[in-house]
């Protein structure tokens, strides 16, 4: 017996549950974090259901049940969730008002929105970081000018300036000299937050960092908690191009330190899931151990964790589908002595499959992880992960891979 069209159309918006009674976990968003949790949630045996932006967003083309629906639609996203047993997130960008109404309707939210704001807003994160007296670079709120002026001129220009809500890749970051202050309204502007700095902007010191490290962590509703091992991430103009994991030649006392710290916020805030806190390893006075300041946090799986698919016993993806259902989590424990992860962005090929080829042939340990996104450059369109005995041998390999299939070289 064939399926009518309605019935087909139906198949594919409602999540059934699996056999055996498993659990449905949703999937608000349709991006490349939802559909790397498929691979996951397939070997698990969870079904996972994804409210995509469009039919051929990243995961709506691996995972059947894939309605298409806007995140800011409170009736839409009600109607998805109602039918899920627990609901999660690909990105920070549910609208508070969207979230209380899910709340309000009884849907077990991982993480919390009361957790989530902290990584929805860099004010409020800032906000309550200094409250738990967590290091962070000197900060304040500017709403004028004037203000931002008083700030850089207190802790030294030029400063960082970061719109609260929405930025990601460094799209609302700018490093701003005295000179430049006027032009920041403009920015703004441009950011589609126009308007004479109205709600408040945050301005930074800008820190001179030795490096920066993340600490990815997952915990559960139950308080069940486990750390993966600090890593180092490599920007390069403000995009994460390479992880190194663990990080190189890392402090013992510092690795504990920030571990216990970030898994102490986790804590404090309930974060369920996976969260990632981005730091900066920053020099300590004269004869003192190296030392920290968290820059930000992400509470969903995080480009800084894409190494633990292949590199750890337990990869962020099938972690957070534990964490959310409270499962017992998986062992983070690394599988090499090193992992290296480079991020593929668009470049100049339009059509990969032929440099995919290559990079495989040339190099069977090379795993590759591709979005099945449209190539633009500089968009973030896949990974590549290299476990090596040695770090600059993981560290070329990746590399070599990465811009093999960007096609910034070709040999
Ligand atoms: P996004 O949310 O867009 O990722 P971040 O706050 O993580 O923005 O900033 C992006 C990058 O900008 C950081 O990885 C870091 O390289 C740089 N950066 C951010 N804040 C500061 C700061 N206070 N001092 C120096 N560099 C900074």
């Amino acid at each position: 017996m064939t399926a009518s069209p309605t019935e087909s159309a139906q198949a594919r918006s409602a999540p059934r549950r699996s056999p055996g009674g498993f659990p449905v976990v949703g999937v608000i968003g349709g991006g490349q974090l939802a559909r790397m949790m498929q691979g996951p949630a397939i070997e698990l045996g969870v079904q996972l259901s994804v409210l995509a932006e469009s039919v051929d967003a990243s995961a709506a083309l691996v995972v059947p049940s894939s309605p298409v629906g806007d995140h800011t639609d409170i009736e839409r996203v009600r109607e998805f969730a109602a039918r899920c047993d627990v609901v999660t997130f690909d990105h920070e960008h549910v609208p508070p008002e969207v979230l209380a109404s899910l709340e309000a309707a009884g849907i077990p939210l991982h993480p919390s929105p009361a957790a989530l704001v902290y990584a929805q807003d860099k004010l409020a994160m800032r906000r309550r970081l200094a409250e738990l007296g967590v290091p962070c670079p000197r900060w304040a709120a500017a709403r004028t000018a004037d203000e931002v002026r008083a700030f850089g001129d207190e802790v030294g220009w030029p400063v960082v300036a970061k719109t609260p809500r929405g930025g990601y890749d460094g799209k609302g970051v700018r490093v701003v000299s005295a000179a430049e202050v006027d032009g920041l309204e403009d920015w703004l502007g441009a950011m589609g937050r126009p308007g004479p700095l109205e709600d408040g902007i945050l301005v930074e010191e800008r820190v001179e960092f030795v490096r920066e490290l993340a600490v990815l962590v997952a915990r559960s509703p139950s308080g069940q908690a486990a750390a993966w091992p600090v890593v180092e991430t490599v920007q390069t103009d403000v995009i994460c191009t390479e992880v190194l994991a663990p990080a190189p030649g890392l402090d013992p006392g510092l690795a504990a330190e920030v571990t216990a710290a970030v898994l102490g916020i986790a804590g404090e805030l309930a974060v369920t899931g996976v969260m990632a806190a981005e730091l900066f390893e920053v020099r300590s006075e004269e004869g003192g151990r190296p030392a920290y300041l968290v820059n930000e946090l992400a509470m969903r799986p995080h480009n800084s964790g894409h190494w633990s698919m292949d590199g750890a016993v337990t990869g962020q993806f099938e972690q957070h589908l534990r964490a959310v259902l409270d499962l017992p989590l998986g062992d983070p424990s690394t599988r090499a002595p090193w992992t290296v992860m480079a991020n593929v962005l668009g470049g100049g090929h339009d059509e990969l499959y032929s440099a995919y080829r290559h990079v495989m042939a040339r190099d069977p340990g090379v795993k590759v992880h591709l979005y099945g996104k449209g190539v633009r450059r500089g968009r973030k369109i896949g990974h590549v992960n290299v476990a090596s005995r040695s770090l600059e041998d993981a560290r070329g390999r990746a590399t070599h891979a990465a811009d093999y299939l960007r096609g910034v070289i070709d040999e």
